[in-house]
């Protein structure tokens, strides 16, 4: 049979995604079978998420410098093969979810931990793209409440697409819900956890320790399965352990060193802080994100670092990653 340019695609996409994937360590999580989540042809068979009821697909695994080739920090819950969250927007995401050949009117809520850029800086992009689609349903976007320095979810995107924004011709999400309307909830970094309910799913939201920040850390029920979406914090937050305890699967963000001794420390875990956190959570499998060059160049000694708290299965994500939680 004589090649032809689908052919050339295809090869092209498993040339460039085969080498992207194999970049760092290695990791036992990407697997066969398909996760259902593509529309887009040759995309699906790339890199497919395993075969299991429940998959967390990295989008960004990155920060918020450009110096690292990743995007920043997004993840997509993925439920017996449908996308159904998304957690956090960084830049980039947009990008991965089309090579994913994911839509984003697909999915079933926004989770924001924060609103900082690199978490954030994709969510109007993403809406924009969903108003060329046929949804009508509202999209649920949960994000944190707010403070005298940093605005809360509805005030965050109030500012971008409402009334005097820089992009108010989207304003119809907001008012009239044309093309469909974002039901936006504020859930408030103090006092106790906070439990929404999307469908059959269980999402459990509690202020975690970001410096100055109002953030979110999530811990979200699926299919009998509870994945733990940590976000940027220092993790010694009791309310977060708690509603971490016994995870099936805990992503934490890998943004600083061990020996790093800047303000970055103030906001972020250490990896041995991320180590001890697993251990007393008794999370039973630890991913890394978030990653930053700072922290990827001195990996050997974070790694130390963090096994002498934690010897339960550890992987680095890398973009694209599929981890499967069982
Ligand atoms: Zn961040």
């Amino acid at each position: 049979m004589r090649p032809t340019w689908r052919h050339l695609v295809v090869l092209a996409h498993v040339l460039v995604w085969g080498c992207a994937s194999s970049r760092g360590v290695p990791r036992s999580a990407t697997a066969s079978a398909n996760d259902g989540a593509s529309t887009l042809g040759e995309a699906e068979h790339v890199d497919p998420c395993p075969n299991a009821q429940v998959a967390v697909r990295v989008l960004g695994s990155g920060g918020p410098i450009v110096d690292d080739a990743r995007a920043s920090t997004g993840y997509l819950l993925i439920v017996e093969g449908r996308p159904r969250l998304l957690i956090d927007a960084g830049a980039g995401i947009a990008l991965r979810l089309g090579q994913l050949g994911v839509s984003p009117e697909r999915l079933d809520a926004v989770l924001v931990s924060h609103v900082h850029v690199d978490h954030t800086a994709d969510l109007i992009s993403l809406l924009k793209s969903a108003s060329f689609s046929e949804r009508r349903a509202p999209l649920p976007v949960l994000g944190p409440s707010g403070d005298t320095r940093f605005p809360a979810i509805a005030a965050f995107v109030h500012a971008q697409i409402g009334e005097g924004g820089a992009w108010s011709y989207l304003g119809g999400f907001l008012g009239e819900g044309e093309p469909f309307a974002l039901d936006l909830r504020e859930l408030d970094v103090r006092g106790a956890a906070r439990t929404t309910s999307i469908d059959e799913l269980r999402i459990e939201a509690v202020g975690v320790p970001h410096g100055p920040v109002p953030a979110l850390g999530f811990v979200v029920h699926a299919a009998g399965r509870r994945v733990a979406f940590g976000g940027d914090q220092r993790l010694d937050d009791p309310r977060f352990l708690e509603l971490a305890r016994d995870a099936d699967l805990l992503i934490a963000h890998h943004a600083v060193p061990e020996t790093h001794a800047g303000v970055a420390a103030r906001l972020h875990a250490r990896p041995s802080q991320i180590g001890a956190f697993a251990a007393r959570a008794g999370v039973r499998r630890l991913v890394l994100s978030h990653h930053m060059r700072r922290s990827l160049e001195r990996w050997t000694e974070g790694e130390a670092a963090l096994r002498a708290q934690y010897s339960g299965p550890l992987e680095l994500a890398e973009d694209l990653d599929c981890f499967a939680v069982e």
